[in-house]
């Protein structure tokens, strides 16, 4: 039963994709370990993320989807490292069986993986008494002489950019939730407000937004192509608040971020349909499963960092720099520098 159900929607799907690379997938799926072996002259880097129903994903979410995004969160780590995917591993604990279910969430996990290069090679599923889990590990690798975008390595003075609309995966939980009639939490903003100004949002905006949270795309080959020019990233996956602290505080430094930029990077991209500021600032800040990059990067390569955005057809915005005296820091509207507090998504906070 078991060996059949790992053959079905895991070994047979998967096993083009591992044999399109003879040279890194020396064994797959089959044995007790997968043999990989990284290119000549790299290192590999390893990381691993496990997703709970009802944690991470809606007990409802489509099967599809959740394949997609299990593995593109993975991925999405490998980015914050400049790190190029060589394969994964999937550790599957399911309440039942379902053959269905299995087959949609496997052709969610193989679109993604062959859009990006990485075979599944190995594996473990169990029963589990209730709820999904889905724990990923993936296998990646860059060039030995480069520093993996190190979060201790921003310098004073480096600029800090992110990618794509920061927030944007935050509108799209708040508009799953009020779909399914749940509370809806963004401080400091009320659940009726909040219900007002969901109300009065674009359908296009909308959309976007429900991609954004449910279709993530790791931005492999922009870091990638940013090797040379990185030297501090990370992936947003906690709002830019929480996670630009630990570049902070890795590399005993601060950062100040700058609102209007920040602002900048949505009314760029929606034009008349820009929501209430406070509120984009609100999603930006406390944010989650964004997976976009924040990076910190000198000053003077601006231009080039614009140019490999636009060639990777990515949204690049400066939202502020690396300063001296350690914490985050926040240049408002009206040009006042504050200290910015913790407000980022924390799984055991009470
Ligand atoms: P073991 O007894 O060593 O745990 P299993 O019987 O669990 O081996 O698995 C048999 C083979 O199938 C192994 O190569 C394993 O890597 C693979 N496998 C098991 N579950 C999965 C999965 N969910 N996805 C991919 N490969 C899997
Ligand atoms: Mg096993």
């Amino acid at each position: 039963m078991e060996f059949d159900l790992i053959r079905t929607h895991f070994e047979q799907p998967f096993e083009q994709l591992a044999d399109a690379f003879p040279n890194r997938i020396l064994r797959g799926i089959g044995d007790d370990c997968a043999r990989l072996r990284p290119d000549d002259g790299q290192v590999m880097v390893v990381s691993t993320d496990l997703l709970e129903s009802g944690v991470h994903f809606f007990e409802d979410a489509s099967a599809f989807d959740i394949g997609w995004k299990s593995l593109a969160v993975n991925l999405s780590d490998l980015a914050a490292c400049g790190a190029e995917p060589l394969g994964f591993v999937l550790g599957l604990g399911l309440p039942r069986v379902d053959g269905g279910w299995l087959s949609e969430f496997s052709r969610g996990l193989l679109s993604i993986a062959q859009q990006y290069d990485c075979p599944l090679v190995g594996g473990d599923t169990t029963s589990r008494r209730s709820g999904l889990g889905v724990s990923i590990t993936v296998m990646g690798q860059h060039p030995a002489s480069h520093q993996g975008f190190d979060r201790r390595h921003a310098q004073l003075a480096d600029s800090v950019w992110i990618t794509g609309l920061p927030g944007l995966a935050r509108l799209g939980l708040l508009l799953e939730s009020q779909s399914r009639g749940l509370p809806l939490v963004l401080p400091p903003f009320t659940h009726e407000a909040l219900q007002d100004i969901l109300s009065g949002l674009p359908n296009s905006l909308c959309d976007r937004a429900r991609q954004a949270l449910h279709k993530p795309v790791p931005r492999v080959q922009f870091s990638m192509a940013m090797r040379p020019i990185i030297h501090a990233a990370l992936d947003l996956s906690d709002g830019l608040g929480g996670d630009l602290a630990h570049i902070a505080s890795a590399s005993r430094l601060g950062v100040e971020l700058d609102e209007p930029a920040l602002l900048d990077a949505w009314r760029l991209n929606m034009g008349d349909s820009m929501p209430d500021p406070a509120f984009v600032y609100a999603l930006a800040i406390s944010g989650g499963d964004d997976y976009e990059l924040a990076f910190c990067a000198p000053e003077t390569r601006a231009d080039e960092i614009r140019w490999l955005g636009s060639r990777h057809c990515l949204q690049v915005t400066p939202i502020g720099r690396v300063c001296s005296s350690e914490g985050m820091y926040l240049r408002s509207l009206d040009g006042n520098v504050v200290t910015l507090s913790n407000a980022s998504f924390d799984h055991f906070a009470s």
